[in-house]
C-alpha cells in the first residue's frame, strides 16, 4: 500500500462510555475500503505505552469521572510528548471526558482534577447544576451538519479557540455560548459521544484527509464511498432535532 496511518485507541479499558470505540472501526473502515492502509495499537492502563514517532491518529473517548481521574494521571505521564505531537500537527480527536482533560483543569463537584493544558480551556462541574444531556445537531463550515448524544456534567469554556460548530439544537460546551467542541490545529474535541464518526461520515473524511496530508505532503483527494444509508441516517435525525428546536 502506497498510504498507511497508525491509528493509537488511549484508554479503551476506562473511557469508552456508549460505544465511542466504533470511531475506530470508522476511521480503519474507511481508510481499508480505499486500498489505505490503517494500524490499530491500543495503550491500556496495563500496557501505558504510546510509540508517538509511528503514530498518526490518537483517539480518547469519555467516561465517569473516577475513570477519568484515573486517565488524567496516566496522561500527566506523557504530557510533554503528547503537547509536542499537537503542537506537531499530529491528529487527536478527543470525546468528552477525554476533551475535558485536555484543558487546564476539570472541577468536579468534589475534586479539581488538573489537566494536561494543551488546550487554553478549563471545564466546571457545579454540585445541583443539571446535566446536559440530549441528541445534538452542529454546523461546520467543512463537514456539514454534524449529529450526536451529549452527556456531560461539566461546562467547558473554550476562550479564544475556534470551536467544532455552532449548535443547531442541543447543549454544547456549556448550554450557553450556543457553541460546541473545539479545533486546534489537528485536534477536535468534542462532547458528542458514541459513533460520531460513522453518524457522520463527512466529518471522518475531514479527519481523514488532514492525517493523510499531514504525513503525506502529496496526498490530495480521498476517493468516494457510497455513504447513501449514512447520509439518509444523518439527514433524518437534523430533520428531527433540528425542527424540535425551532417549536
Ligand atoms: N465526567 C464528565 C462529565 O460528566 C464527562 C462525562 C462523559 O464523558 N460522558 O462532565
Amino acid at each position: 500500500m502506497d498510504y498507511e496511518l497508525n491509528i493509537v485507541h488511549l484508554y479503551p479499558d476506562l473511557l469508552n462510555l456508549y460505544g465511542d470505540k466504533g470511531n475506530i472501526e470508522c476511521l480503519r473502515k474507511r481508510l481499508l475500503w480505499r486500498g489505505i492502509g490503517a494500524n490499530l495499537e491500543k495503550c491500556t492502563n496495563e500496557n501505558n505505552y504510546i510509540d508517538f514517532k509511528n503514530t498518526d491518529i490518537i483517539f480518547v473517548g469519555g467516561g465517569s469521572d473516577r475513570e477519568q481521574e484515573i486517565v488524567c494521571n496516566r496522561l500527566l505521564e506523557k504530557k510533554t510528548e503528547l503537547t509536542a505531537f499537537v503542537e506537531n500537527g499530529g491528529t487527536l480527536i478527543a470525546v468528552c471526558g477525554g476533551y475535558q482533560l485536555l484543558g487546564k483543569y476539570y472541577q468536579t463537584p468534589d475534586s479539581k482534577i488538573e489537566g494536561l493544558g494543551i488546550l487554553d480551556i478549563y471545564t466546571d462541574s457545579i454540585k445541583g447544576d443539571k446535566r446536559l444531556i440530549g441528541n445534538v445537531v452542529i454546523e461546520n463550515e467543512t463537514a456539514g451538519k454534524i449529529v450526536g448524544f451529549e452527556n456531560h456534567g461539566g461546562r467547558t469554556e473554550i476562550g479564544s479557540h475556534s470551536p467544532l460548530g455552532r449548535v443547531i439544537s442541543g447543549f454544547g460546551n456549556n448550554g450557553k455560548s450556543g457553541y460546541e467542541g473545539v479545533v486546534y490545529k489537528n485536534l477536535i474535541g468534542t462532547y458528542l459521544h458514541g459513533p460520531l464518526l460513522p453518524k457522520n461520515p463527512k466529518l471522518c473524511d475531514m479527519i481523514l484527509l488532514r492525517a493523510l496530508k499531514h504525513k503525506y505532503p502529496d496526498f490530495h483527494l480521498l476517493s468516494p464511498l457510497d455513504d447513501t444509508l449514512e447520509n439518509t441516517a444523518n439527514e433524518y435525525i437534523v430533520k428531527t432535532f433540528a425542527n424540535q428546536s425551532d417549536k
